[in-house]
């Protein structure tokens, strides 16, 4: 399906890329363990219902945030387990039970909680957001492992630095690998374990345990810049030009009047804006998009709607033309990560903040 002309900002989704970072993944973990995808935030912004369904082969479990995504996904069709990744509201836990997802517990005081329902047993060993503290983990799952309605699907913990402290992730993992074998030996059972997102994936496979949790190197953005290679971004976030000027030197250009037009310039106004996850902090930051393929760059501030750049250097501009905020277009390319960068936050951020104005079209 192509987006119709009337489109004036839109999210292409290739799903056969989709898939190729599936199968690095694959290659990454073997083929003994366990893939989760992670498809909360709406699949980080790509549309999670679509998603899921592209990755039935690939993944055997499903991650989402919290119970109304776990809905939605299991009244879309999809027939994996699903685990809930954040702590559950207490008004959440019947919903939970009746539907046999899998619950993300930090205490035995919680585990209790959820009469029937399988869980996951969180560990903090650093993330400091959720968890049980590591030192007490062990007494904690001895006793969740003696309530009589509690099944204890699976184990885990999270890794705060993984892209950015190999030496603390490495010890992280290691301690955490003994914690494990402890557990194995006090609290027998057919549970599973698991650590790695993205970066640990890409960094630390050796460490992989039962169950790996990937969700930003699926979408095609890697956390490791040495890795981007091996991985298809899987969206490009199109715009038009709606509109196009020629402004002589000395024209103040969007609020804030912070650009000058320096000499003649042929200006194009393109439909997208900060509304449709196009950031504003990108503005003066030297950001650029991509016309005719060539990398343009913005002018002045970006504003909700429209956002302005100099296509001076671009021959047979033409009202309508395409524009690609991010994504690939003949040999030039704007990763989320640049977006990213200029925007001084992460790729995560700007997948989840493309708007819902902006449609997404499927390939
Ligand atoms: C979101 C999330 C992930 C996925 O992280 P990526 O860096 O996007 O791969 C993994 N584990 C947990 C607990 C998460 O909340």
């Amino acid at each position: 399906m192509n987006s119709s002309g009337t489109d004036r900002c839109w999210a292409e989704i290739d799903r056969g890329a989709l898939r190729h970072n599936a199968r690095v993944t694959r290659q990454r973990i073997g083929p003994e363990t366990g893939l989760l995808a992670v498809v909360k935030a709406n699949g980080y912004g790509h549309g999670m219902i679509e998603v899921a369904d592209a990755l039935q082969d690939d993944a055997q479990l499903f991650g989402v945030a919290n119970l109304h995504e776990a809905l939605e996904l299991r009244a879309s069709g999809i027939a994996h387990p699903i685990l809930i990744l954040g702590p559950a509201l207490p008004q959440e836990r019947a919903a939970i039970v009746e539907h046999g997802f899998i619950a993300t517990v930090s205490s035995f005081e919680e585990a209790r909680a959820f009469k029937g329902s399988p869980l996951n047993f969180g560990i903090d060993t650093g993330m400091g957001r959720m968890g049980c503290w590591q030192d007490e983990a062990l007494a904690e799952l001895e006793k969740i492992s003696h309530l009589s309605q509690v099944r204890l699907h699976s184990i885990s913990t999270h890794l705060p630095v993984a892209e950015e402290d190999f030496a603390f992730t490495e010890r992280q993992l290691t301690q955490f690998a003994l914690l494990v074998r402890q557990m194995r030996m006090r609290v027998p059972g057919d549970y599973k374990v698991h650590v790695l997102l993205s970066a640990g994936i890409l960094a630390f496979a050796q460490h992989r345990f039962d169950v790996v949790r990937a969700g930003l190197m699926l979408y095609g953005s890697s956390p490791l810049p040495n890795e981007q290679k091996f991985l298809r971004p899987i969206m490009t976030l199109k715009s038009r030009i709606a509109l196009l000027r020629d402004l002589p030197p000395g024209r103040s250009v969007s609020y804030g009047r912070t650009f000058i037009t320096p000499r003649p310039m042929r200006v194009a106004t393109i439909s997208a804006g900060y509304a449709d996850g196009f950031p504003r902090a990108q503005s003066n930051r030297e950001a650029s998009v991509l016309v005719g393929g060539q990398r343009c760059l913005v002018l002045g501030r970006i504003t909700m709607d429209l956002t302005m750049v100099d296509v001076s250097a671009v021959p047979n501009v033409g009202l309508g033309d395409e524009v690609i905020l991010m994504g690939k277009q003949g040999d030039e390319e704007i990763l989320a990560a640049e977006v990213a960068e200029r925007a001084r936050t992460i790729p995560w951020e700007i997948f989840t903040g493309i708007g819902s104005r902006a449609r997404r079209v499927y390939l």
